[in-house]
């Protein structure tokens, strides 16, 4: 088998070791024999439907994300992930990235940014600096949305009472709007908006979140579920990924937790 990324915006969106969660997606595939292909989708580039099997987009400051904004409108793109979204394709984004995929983004300066509306959510830029090591509990209603849709992987994956470690560092604070899934509950750290106790938001096989780091190799069960995901809907059918020895990625998760939370 194999998986062709489309990394969002790599050359302008990727602070914050954020590149380390496609070098941990690509290992993770490989080590089972699982063919990957990552391919920098950035401005001025066109992008046309279902030539990606999942999307990742990292985070990156203001005048990026001002720029990245603009040619996500102009160009088109936006309204293709979005389609990509709608029809099951699995997205991780981080921060920068994530803000953009909600409604829109009001930086500190300048005008107010249209996202591309895959979240229901929108950010403001805030006086607060969040940052820090965050531990949050992935929401029950998470694993519900993975159960529901028929290719889910197994929502056992994404176990509700395991938890995912990061490290945050964005001063915009995201609101979700009513019916919004957040991804989970603070249990250390700030989150959307260091106000509702929420952080990140799910929708579909879309994941936003604040969570640096990077985010996925101390959080191998949330790779293997958007690896998952992505066979999934790719081949049409149910796939069971092959375990692998995560006995350092599970020290370096079960420390954070312990030690953060
Ligand atoms: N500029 C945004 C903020 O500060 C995003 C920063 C980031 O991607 N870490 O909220």
């Amino acid at each position: 088998m194999k998986l062709i990324i489309g990394y969002l915006y790599g050359d302008l969106m990727n602070i914050y070791g954020d590149t380390g969660n496609i070098i941990c997606l690509k290992k993770r595939c490989e080590w089972r024999g699982i063919e990957v292909e990552v391919k920098n989708i950035s401005v001025g580039d066109k992008l046309k439907p279902r030539g990606f099997d999942m999307y990742f987009f990292g985070g990156g400051q203001d005048q990026a994300q001002t720029q990245v904004a603009g040619d996500l409108t102009e160009s088109g793109k936006g309204k293709v992930v979005r389609e990509e979204v709608e029809r099951g394709v699995p997205m991780l984004s981080i921060c920068g990235g994530y803000q953009l995929l909600g409604k829109f983004y009001q930086p500190f300066e300048g005008k107010k940014l249209d996202g591309v509306g895959i979240f229901p959510a929108y950010t403001k830029a805030s006086n607060d600096r969040m940052i820090g090591n965050i531990v949050i509990k992935p929401s029950a209603f998470s694993l519900q949305l993975s159960a529901k849709n028929k290719y889910a992987a197994d929502s056992r994956q994404l176990i509700a009472d395991s938890y995912l470690v990061g490290f945050e560092n964005h001063s915009g604070k995201t609101f979700l709007e009513n019916g919004a899934k957040p991804l989970g509950k603070v249990i250390k750290g700030s989150g959307n908006n260091s106000e509702d106790g929420t952080e990140g938001c799910i929708y579909k096989n879309a994941i936003g979140c604040y969570m640096h780091g990077s985010l996925l190799p101390k959080n191998p069960q949330l790779a293997d579920w958007l690896i998952q995901k992505a066979l999934e809907i790719k081949y049409e059918k149910k796939v069971k990924l092959k375990p692998l020895g995560d006995e350092l990625e599970n020290k370096a998760h079960d420390f954070a937790v312990k030690e953060f939370s």
